[in-house]
């Protein structure tokens, strides 16, 4: 539609709408991919219709009743003509909404002796996707996957059962429309021929601002489904198109009900016949919902008369999905940066009048949703935000892998819940969808609130924003490692990958650990050496952290498990099995036990003793949680004190080092605090001393720290340091790392030797106990909070500043 064109439908909309949408009054409606208001005229008219008639129960020769038939019959075809689809081409079965109507044809497809095959696009809504749950195999799809498809080569193989293809003609989270012409490419497609390939429309989301034109049966899909109270507001039903040449899809459908039947016998025999004419009269069981598809009548009469033909709502909801794109996407923060990050295709590729979105503050940091919802419902902006029952579309928006998002679930994130950002990206979408009488004023009165509650013009004085130090520095990250699995091996971070630091510490260090069987005790490397040859890799792209025994094994048994990422609370054992706490380090904890034999076994054979894989995830309460117990030592307090003549040191005002000792700092099973650091030069100042006394040099594997500092300009420097700039963060020293033997253990090996702690013991000796490396934690910015803040990282080569 030109311009001026919606300009002059909008005034129209404008006149009509104090008086057939009194609800819309002081209100913004922007969720027509919900549902749309009803306007008066369609109440009016469906009321005088229904006290101007007697409508009975068709089922029987009265005139009330044959009124009832006539009329719904006559609806039947009106309905079929609003999409012009042919009747002796297409049926029409009343449903109560789209999502029955995909339940009727996956329960007829059940039915058939062999099942069916599924496969549905990843941006289908939660009713699609549910019919896998009915299907023998069933895969999910992007668009690569189907052109591949449509190209000839089956997602499913060839099993020779039939296949349905379930798709959203607009997906109902982003608004991209996906080509009405894939069901007749897939019917084309080289081998259909074998196998019979059904398509599925769901036309839900499409139908509410645009026309749907089956004119051509050869082209069309075999099953629509859609709900009309999504044109219309009014009548709550839907329908389910079939195409006749699908019919047969339903032969196998057992289940019969009242009115589907011409005859059936109960005594001493069972048999029925099905109603045979029409498909409609065997899929709709029990009474009709009469009244519903009578007010579907008035409902076509008054949607022509208001808006005259979809065809004219689609051009004018898509000039305002245009014009609230637009605006969206001008709004810019004081610095530049773009107010709204927007997950739904430009208006002018292929979409429906959808915008989903995020925000974001000016310093990059995400905006909860449930902030944005809360603002927006009191200043009487009407839109949705979350998951929107599409989760293949929100997780491929959003870019959350599965694993992701079964951790969010575990750790609380519910459909509809506040918590809503997690581990720094947003686990929903806003959304706000165009219809009918929709206008510009109310595209632009959103515009309007988000610019006045979210654009930041000048930013805050306090929130200088935090750069990631990559210039000139003699220090930085030369290694950095977590152990996800207490006491085993350690897993490398690749060089560019971002990891995230946390309170607890780095990101999936020491978040699994085993428990003896017998005594609950948490198994150390310092009495199970062979445990440094089990090696954990996390594998984020499936999901799971891969486990590889790599030592001496008896018997033939698994080198390599693989444990789920994601906590699935039907892989841990019940709770009052696991009730028992486990030790650590002299403390009771409550850890989540494994169930799996298969897992359990694998470290019981690969270790010789009876244990279990156990979690103890970030969050957890009371003995589900540990705190740090590292402070600084007396010898650090001197070198702190003396720091002024300590290469390496920034000057500046010391802060009184242990004035936090006394702060609760979580940790998980890691043994004294979130993050051990150690430096390279103290490594090589160690080994020259191990030189010396005629004795092999050590890895600094042999530390298990996570953070590995390489440039320091001396040895042990670290002993002054009370904090550390590392790439955009701070952090906090916590103390010298109190050594025992365990360092002794060769990591590649498992070999115990004297070395390093004799000469540790000679050197690093202070108060009679023995130290090397430091611990410490990360401090969060203050001020405002920015997306650094909100997903804090490091990264190998991140420059590292003492402070
Ligand atoms: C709304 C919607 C559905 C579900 O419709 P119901 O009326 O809840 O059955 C399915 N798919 C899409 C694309 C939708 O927009």
């Amino acid at each position: 539609m030109a311009a001026e064109e919606s300009v002059g439908y909008n005034a129209a909309v404008e006149s009509f709408r104090d008086n057939e949408y009194p609800m819309l009054q002081g209100s913004v409606y922007l969720d027509h991919a919900g549902t749309t208001p009803y306007s008066k005229s369609l109440m009016d008219r469906f009321a005088h219709d229904m006290t101007a008639h007697l409508f009975g129960n068709p089922h029987s020769a009265s005139s009330s009743s044959q009124l009832s038939t006539s009329r719904i019959e006559d609806v039947r075809l009106r309905v079929l003509q609003f999409f012009n689809a042919d009747p002796n081409e297409f049926d029409i079965v009343f449903v109560a909404n789209a999502t029955a109507g995909i339940k009727l044809v996956a329960e007829a497809l059940r039915a058939i002796p062999d099942g069916f095959d599924y496969a549905y696009h990843q941006s289908s809504h939660t009713s699609l996707v549910g019919v896998r749950e009915e299907a023998r195999n069933s895969v999910c799809l992007d668009d690569q996957q189907v052109a591949t498809w449509l190209a000839g080569d089956s997602p499913l193989g060839h099993a020779g059962r039939p296949t349905l293809f379930a798709y959203p003609a607009q997906s109902n989270m982003d608004g991209r429309r996906r080509p009405l012409s894939w069901a007749s490419q897939l019917r084309r497609s080289t081998n259909s021929g074998r196998t019979k390939i059904y398509t599925l429309l769901d036309a839900a989301a499409l139908v509410s601002s645009s026309p749907l034109d089956l004119r051509c049966p050869e082209t069309a899909p075999d099953f629509v489904v859609l709900s009309f109270y999504k044109i219309f507001g009014f009548p709550d039903l839907g329908a389910l198109l079939v195409r006749r040449e699908a019919e047969d899809a339903f032969n196998s459908r057992r289940y019969f009900g009242g009115g589907t039947v011409d005859m059936v016998v109960c005594t001493k025999e069972q048999w029925h016949a099905p109603k045979a004419q029409f498909l409609h009269e065997r899929l709709e069981d029990g009474t009709l919902p009469i009244h519903n598809i009578l007010a579907l009548d008035a409902a076509l009469d008054v949607h022509q008369q208001l808006f005259g033909s979809m065809a004219k709502v689609a051009a004018h909801t898509s000039f305002l999905s245009q014009r609230l794109h637009d605006g969206l996407r001008s709004l810019r923060h004081g610095n530049g940066d773009a107010v709204c990050t927007i997950y739904s295709p430009d208006p002018t590729v292929c979409s429906g009048p959808i915008v989903a979105f995020n925000i974001r503050n000016s310093l990059g940091a995400w905006i909860s949703l449930g902030e944005v919802e809360k603002l927006a419902t009191l200043k009487n902006f009407h839109i949705r935000t979350g998951g929107v029952c599409n989760p293949g579309g929100i997780a491929s928006a959003l870019g959350l892998e599965p694993w992701e998002m079964k951790r969010n679930f575990s750790s609380g994130f519910r459909c509809a819940t506040e918590n809503d950002i997690m581990a720094g990206k947003p686990t929903g979408v806003i959304r706000a969808s165009l219809g009918a009488m929709s206008t510009i004023s109310d595209v632009d009165r959103f515009i309007d609130f988000v610019r006045e509650f979210y654009v930041e013009k000048c930013l805050p004085r306090t929130n200088v924003q935090p750069v990631r130090d990559e210039g000139h520095a003699d220090m930085r990250i030369h290694g950095i490692h977590v152990y996800p699995i207490k006491s085993c091996g350690g897993f490398e971070v690749a060089r560019g990958v971002d990891w995230e630091v946390r309170a607890e510490g780095l990101a999936w260090d020491r978040e699994w650990c085993l428990v003896h069987r017998g005594s609950s005790q948490v198994l150390s490397q310092k009495r199970y050496p062979q445990m440094s040859l089990i090696r954990p890799y996390l594998d984020f792209q499936h999901g799971e952290l891969v486990v590889r025994y790599v030592g001496p094994i008896s018997g033939n048994v698994s080198r390599e498990i693989r444990v789920p990422l994601s906590q699935n609370p039907k892989v841990f054992q019940p709770h009052a099995s696991a009730s028992r706490p486990s030790r650590v380090c002299g403390e009771d904890i409550q850890a989540q036990a494994y169930a799996s034999p298969e897992i359990n076994n694998f470290f019981t054979n690969a270790l010789g003793v009876a244990c279990v894989l156990a979690r103890f995830p970030p969050g957890g309460h009371g003995k589900s949680m540990r705190h740090a117990k590292a402070h600084l030592q007396k010898h650090q307090l001197l070198a702190v004190r003396n720091r002024a003549t300590i290469p390496g040191a920034f000057p500046g005002p010391p802060s009184p080092p242990d004035s936090d000792s006394e702060i609760d700092r979580p940790i998980l099973l890691s043994n004294e605090s979130p993050i051990l650091a150690i430096s390279l030069a103290s490594v090589d100042a160690l080994n020259e001393e191990i030189r010396r006394n005629g004795a092999k040099e050590v890895s600094p594997a042999v530390f298990r720290a996570n953070v590995v500092v390489s440039g320091s300009p001396e040895p042990y420097v670290e002993d002054g340091w009370t904090g550390l700039r590392i790439g955009r963060h701070n952090f906090r020293m916590l103390g010298a790392c109190r050594r025992c033997h365990m360092v002794c253990i060769n990591q590649e090996t498992a070999e115990k030797s004297e070395e390093p702690f004799v000469s540790l013991s000679r050197t690093r000796r202070f108060e009679g106990k023995v130290f090397f490396g430091t611990h410490m934690c990360y401090c969060p910015e203050g001020g405002g909070i920015s997306r650094d803040v909100q997903f804090p990282t490091i990264r190998v080569g991140d420059a590292v500043h003492p402070s």
